[in-house]
């Protein structure tokens, strides 16, 4: 049984992935920020495939809380599935941010630092002495920081920071045979963005103009890939970046 913590899997892609991995025969501790409804849903639902799941709240853009969050995470392996260990941890869970770079306040720069970079960065370090060896992490980034779209620079830089930390990751957690791997997504149909590449048609047709697959990417695409991701045949690969876009801007 492998148990993994997904952040930020009450709504969208985390959501998508817990599901997939349950699918998989992989339980799940995820986390929400506010939406606790969602995220009890999500729990339901993983029973309702004969898994177990566990919600916990997190904010990322705190890091100073994260020595709790690692007393609950322990709390939960031990109630839950009596181990003091988990398997994989995806750190998925942020929030978007649309601003030139002439405008960019230095607030709301590290606000972003925060929740992408610094909150990845030592959430893995908080949880990696309870990650069995031989676990596996996935870094979230975005295709975002491979080609570049106005008004993006502070968010798609964190991604590109996350990219390299991944490798360094791999690089550091080989001994304890740990891989470390980006999963890139295109523009995918969630709330992300308040929910302006589902919504916006304008926005929907122009990325799948761009698209060799025609479309816009949807959750499920994702799921099914972190799942594949955190399956054993995914084992050799390490310190790579995945992205999964449908083919944007080839
Ligand atoms: P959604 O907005 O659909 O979901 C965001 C999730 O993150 C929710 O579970 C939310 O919790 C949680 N969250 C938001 N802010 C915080 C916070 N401060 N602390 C902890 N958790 C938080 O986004 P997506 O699922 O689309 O995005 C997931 C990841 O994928 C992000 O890292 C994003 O940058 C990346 N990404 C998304 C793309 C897209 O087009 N959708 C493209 C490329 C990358 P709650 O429900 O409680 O609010």
């Amino acid at each position: 049984m492998k148990i993994n913590i997904i952040t930020g899997a009450s709504r969208g892609l985390g959501r998508s992935m817990a599901l997939h991995l349950a699918d998989k025969g992989q339980d799940s501790i995820i986390t929400y920020h506010t939406n606790k409804a969602a995220a009890d849903e999500v729990v339901k639902a993983i029973a309702a495939k004969g898994g177990k799941a566990v919600a916990l709240q997190l904010d990322v853009s705190k890091p100073a809380t994260f020595d709790a969050f690692l007393a609950e995470i322990k709390s939960a392996l031990a109630n839950t599935w009596q181990r003091d260990t988990f398997d994989h941890l995806v750190n998925n869970a942020g929030t978007g941010m649309y601003v030139p770079i002439k405008d960019v306040t230095e607030e709301r720069f590290d606000e972003i630092m925060t929740i992408h970079l610094k909150a990845p960065f030592f959430l893995t370090q908080k949880l990696l002495p309870n990650m069995a060896d031989g676990g596996r992490i996935i870094n979230v980034s975005s295709g975002l920081a491979r080609f570049s779209h106005p008004g993006s620079s502070t968010y798609a830089m964190m991604k590109g920071g996350i990219e390299v930390f991944t490798r360094y990751l791999a690089k550091e957690l080989g001994p304890r045979r740990i891989t470390a791997n980006t999963l890139a997504p295109g523009a995918i149909e969630t709330d992300f963005g308040g929910g302006r590449t589902r919504d916006n048609k304008e926005i929907n047709a122009l990325i799948a103009g761009q698209t060799a697959l025609g479309r816009v990417g949807l959750p499920d695409d994702i799921g099914a890939l972190a799942a594949a991701m955190l399956s054993d045949d995914f084992r050799w690969v390490n310190g790579q970046r995945v992205e999964a876009s449908g083919g944007i801007y080839l």
